[in-house]
């Protein structure tokens, strides 16, 4: 099968240029993905024989290599788990092109969801907001005691990593994982709750990406949507409901993630929003604050390590104003007129109508809510 093609994208490009010209953000558009959008970003794929993580971790002696995702055996053997989530926790990957495509769409206010298998969380890291993600395999946003279901805050739980340690519960001394579904544990039930809530509000491009849509229930989200829905298949192969049910509004899209993703960006003219996007993506990894800590706790740290810059940056300036010779001050004045000449004025100020807020206080009520479900 051919591989996509600039021309091949255009339904697509058209159709986003269209409902943006009218500034229309009805258009809702959904992305169900997996593994295949992660892989650029170094991230081992866990199921491929030779370079697959299973592969690496035949290492530990485990009885079997799924057996990483074996509540029972964790519980027993916590070990192989703890090696694993040192590999793979948040904060060492920089989101892909194709995570950055995500965030531009939720930019552009034509994100409805994302739905990712990923438990990377390199959604999150490229800034989609809570309410926006749905991992339905879970992630390391939270977690908790396979015991008493104690929550460990993520500080606490990367402070044991840190160490070496195997994270203890505060009040069983159980061990704690993060909320990573394991064999014979359940999906988390938000999406199962996200998604009826999705169907029902009217799906209208279902963007499918970087998966083999193999693993259920996650493999059925494209067959539900409506057949009004425009479905788009980005992907190395062909496969699942665009190979065996494949509708008239289908667009197949065969070729690398990043690549398509570049394609697209480049045909819609994003390009400048997507480098701003890496590059303080490269930035925030380059000083570890590419995280998963909620904005205080970042704050805090990061206020502290400022202070002390700022400290620095004042005795460097004092010294050197000291050693500055007069002549200096002509070039100030220069400078000044040469500003004054800077055409500012006209630069548009396209402030960023931020919903944020009230989709926190939202997500708050609905997290509540459903813990008190839990009790
Ligand atoms: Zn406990």
């Amino acid at each position: 099968m051919c591989s996509a093609t600039e021309k091949s994208l255009n339904p697509l490009v058209k159709l986003i240029q269209k409902v943006l010209q009218e500034n229309d953000p009805s258009l809702k558009v959904v992305f169900a993905v997996g593994a295949g959008i992660s892989t650029s970003a170094g991230i081992p794929d866990f199921r491929s024989p030779k370079t697959g993580l299973y592969h690496n971790l035949s290492k530990l002696n485990l009885p079997y290599p799924e057996a990483v995702f074996d509540i029972d055996f964790f519980a027993k053997n916590p070990k192989p788990f703890n090696l694993l989530c040192n590999e793979l926790y948040p904060g060492k990957f920089l989101p892909t092109k194709f995570h950055y495509l995500i965030k531009l769409f939720h930019d552009k206010n034509l994100l409805k969801r994302c739905y990712t298998q990923n438990i990377d969380n390199l959604e999150r890291l490229a800034g989609l907001p809570d309410d926006k993600v749905v991992e339905a395999h879970g992630s390391f946003v939270k977690n908790h005691c396979i015991k008493c279901h104690e929550e460990l805050s993520i500080k606490e739980f990367r402070s044991f990593l840190v160490k070496d340690e195997i994270p203890k519960c505060s009040k069983c001394k159980n061990y704690v994982k993060p909320d990573i579904v394991f064999f014979g544990e359940a999906l988390p039930h938000e999406f199962f709750d996200k998604w009826d809530e999705d169907l029902s509000d009217g799906i209208d491009v279902c963007i499918v990406a970087g998966t083999s849509l193999q693993v259920y229930p996650f493999a059925t989200l494209p067959g539900e949507t409506p057949d009004s829905t425009w479905r788009i298949l980005i992907n190395r192969e062909k496969c699942g409901d665009f190979e065996m049910n494949s509708r008239k509004k289908d667009l197949v899209l065969l070729g690398d993630a990043d690549e398509i993703a570049s394609m697209l960006i480049k045909q819609l003219g994003w390009e400048d929003d997507l480098n701003k996007l890496l590059e303080n993506g490269r930035a925030l990894l380059k000083e570890n604050k590419l995280t998963l800590f909620k904005d205080e706790e970042l704050i805090v740290e990061t206020a502290e390590e400022r202070s002390k810059e700022l400290a620095k940056e004042i005795a460097e300036v004092e010294t050197a104003e000291e050693k500055k010779p007069i002549e200096e001050d002509k070039n100030v004045t220069e400078l000044l007129g040469e500003i004054e000449k800077l055409d500012i004025g006209s630069k548009n100020d396209n402030a960023n109508k931020d919903s944020k807020g009230k989709d926190n206080e939202e997500k708050n009520i609905k997290e509540k809510d459903a813990e008190d479900k839990k009790r």
